[in-house]
């Protein structure tokens, strides 16, 4: 695994990282098996949040004593000055450490997060003082909004920039990233699957391997995961026309409307299982309508709860119309439910 700098911040990283959300469904030692194939396997780079619940532990505990040969990024989303201090606090227990190497504000997507993390008293005034105390070494920030990015990118304020980018979202390519370039910041790429709707690892990294110096950051959650997309990087992973066929062949069947899987919009107050039913259509096409109804049934016997009140609309990174979605999907639902029904 090649090492290579981040940005202009002097840290120089391997080039895929380890996104940490996954790990949050393993057990302790599932999880420590996991994270150390990945840095047998030359990974030294491990991103995660304090809102990823006991991610930051299980890295933490499993590079106890290693500090020195493992690079941490983690992040806060709160955005007022004492909430962002409370979560570096807490960051740093549970990564037993007494500095992080790079400190994120996550997912500044909307101008409401931007005014609140600048104004005074906000959180980058927070980890500006963090900073002068040692206590982070870089900071950087995660965004999914294209026109947010290219803000935070512009303000000088930065040193690094996460943002989702696979062959399906494309956006970043060159605008954003010719800018952070332009800039001496580190790039990360989250999301190498677009949110688990590319299943295909060989085709999604032989694509962002033709972007040397963009550091993707994907979850792992088994050993064999590593092996498998480390084997990537030990070999020529050119793309090839076969590539490029899958590459069309799912950018057609996902559209440009697709949930990704985040989660950022639950809890729905009225108990809808939205990331469920929002991949139902997916879902539909990969098996039949027959297997689909049943195998979600129950997240999409949820949908009718839905008042559209319109609450989780607005956490979407993506903007997705939520409700609508939902009711087309519901509406697939029952034709497929009605079919089975019959036969
Ligand atoms: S719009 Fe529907 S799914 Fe979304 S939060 Fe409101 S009730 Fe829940
Ligand atoms: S609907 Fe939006 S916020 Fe909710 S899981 Fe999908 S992409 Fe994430």
């Amino acid at each position: 695994m090649n090492r290579i700098p981040l940005g202009n911040t002097g840290l120089i990283v391997s080039e895929v990282g380890f996104g940490g959300i996954p790990i949050i469904r393993l057990s302790r030692e599932e999880a420590s098996a996991v994270l150390r194939r990945a840095y047998e396997k030359g990974i030294n780079f491990y991103d995660t949040a304090n809102a990823y619940r006991d991610s930051e532990q299980k890295i933490g505990d499993t590079f106890a004593g290693m500090r020195d040969q493992v690079i941490y990024a983690t992040k806060t989303i709160k955005r007022d000055g004492p909430g962002a201090q409370e979560q570096l606090e807490n960051s740093l227990r549970m990564l037993r450490t007494d500095y992080i190497d790079l400190y994120q504000l996550h997912q500044v997507s909307q101008e409401r997060d931007w005014q609140a993390i600048t104004a005074p008293g906000g959180a980058l005034e927070a980890v500006v003082k963090a900073k002068a105390e040692g206590k982070i070494r870089h900071i950087g920030v995660s965004s999914h909004s294209l026109a947010m990015a290219l803000k935070l990118v512009g303000s000088g304020l930065f040193s690094t920039i996460q943002f989702p980018f696979n062959f399906i979202e494309t956006a970043a390519k060159d605008e954003l990233f010719a800018a952070a370039r332009k800039a001496g910041m580190g790039i990360i790429a989250m999301k190498p699957f677009a949110g688990g709707m590319i299943s295909n690892a060989k085709v999604a990294f032989a694509f962002l391997r033709q972007f040397p110096g963009i550091i993707p950051i994907p979850g792992f959650d088994s050993v064999a995961g590593v092996d498998e997309i480390t084997g990537f990087y030990a070999a020529d992973n050119a793309v090839s026309e076969e590539d490029l066929a899958v590459m069309e062949a799912c950018r057609q069947e996902l559209g440009q409307q697709f949930c990704r899987r985040c989660e950022y919009c639950q809890p729905c107050p009225h108990g809808v299982m939205i990331t469920p039913a929002m991949g139902y259509g997916v879902i539909a096409k990969r098996m039949s309508g027959a297997v689909a109804a049943d195998f979600a049934r129950i997240p999409m016997e949820s949908v009718p709860r839905c008042i559209d009140c319109g609450a989780c609309r607005t956490k979407c990174p993506y903007e997705l119309p939520i409700p609508e979605m939902l009711k087309k999907h519901y509406a697939l639902f029952q034709a497929h439910r009605a079919a089975l029904n019959k036969a």
